[in-house]
């Protein structure tokens, strides 16, 4: 498989993997999705609460809070000497305590502190609850690392996609110049150039073949690479995109040469 990175932007990188089939890259998804290691509050001791919001409400907006995840420091519980009771290699505790003053007060992720500087929420500005004048919250929440095969919030990518690689090309022969095709495609793919009409940045193309409607029958054909894919990462700050999409690529070859070795002893 040949990697080229197209375009990253901070959470978000676009890559093309070329020489893999369908199969393949639907199981890199699925692997970025479910099976990466990525921190969460999943336990919340609520020790005072005279807001509005009900504890099981605020433990659940806490528990979706992605957390800045540091792979290296920490263990999976199920992979912890302490059996997955909880102790300073598998397990983060963050404190949240907040006092209205006379006015409504917004509680951000920000206000909470936590033990290990390397596991903080990966945006400050997350809005937790409002306090009403003189309510308030004191609050000790445990992180610690999951999958998103066990449940979403530990999943390290808010979107994961691909689409196939475009073949846009334009019959000379068959094209009369009108230009409606580059007025009609939303991803300005088509432009007139000189007396004839050229392709651009077609790796943006979503293939609605608009183009393809509007003009001389055969004058535009589109079609896609069987064996190349156009992936769109984006991470929810957990993890960085890259290391996401190396870590991905680090369990899927691991957990194939388990079924392999399966295989092999049947
Ligand atoms: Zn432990």
């Amino acid at each position: 498989m040949e990697i080229t990175i197209i375009r990253k932007q901070d959470n978000i990188i676009h890559f093309l993997a070329e020489g893999i089939d369908v199969a393949f890259a639907n199981a890199l998804r699925r692997t970025m999705l479910t099976r990466l290691p990525a921190m969460a509050i999943d336990e919340v001791l609520v020790l005072e609460n005279t807001s509005v919001m009900y504890d099981e409400m605020l433990a659940h907006r806490m528990g979706l809070l992605p957390l800045v995840t540091d792979l290296d420091s920490y263990n999976l519980p199920e992979d912890c000497d302490c059996e997955g009771k909880g102790c300073s290699l598998c397990q983060c505790t963050l404190t949240l305590e907040k006092q209205a003053g006379d006015e409504v007060e917004v509680v951000y992720s920000r206000d909470l502190t936590s033990q290990d500087p390397k596991v903080v929420p990966a945006s400050g500005d997350i809005p937790l609850v409002k306090l009403a004048p003189h309510q308030h919250l004191i609050i000790e929440a445990y992180a610690r690392l999951g999958k998103g095969v066990e449940n979403a919030k530990f999943q390290p990518v808010s979107t994961v996609s691909y689409k196939y690689v475009p073949i846009v090309e334009v019959n000379k022969e068959e094209c009369n110049k009108c230009g409606d095709c580059v007025a009609v495609c939303p991803k300005n793919i088509l432009l007139v150039e000189g007396d004839t009409i050229a392709t651009q940045n077609t790796l943006d193309c979503s293939l609605c073949e608009a183009c393809v409607e509007v003009c001389e029958p055969g004058a535009i054909t589109i079609d896609s690479k069987k064996d190349s894919f156009l992936f769109k990462v984006e991470s929810t700050g957990a993890l960085t995109p890259e290391k996401i999409v190396e870590k991905a690529a680090e369990i899927l070859k691991e957990r194939i040469r388990l079924a392999l070795d399966y295989a092999n002893s049947l």
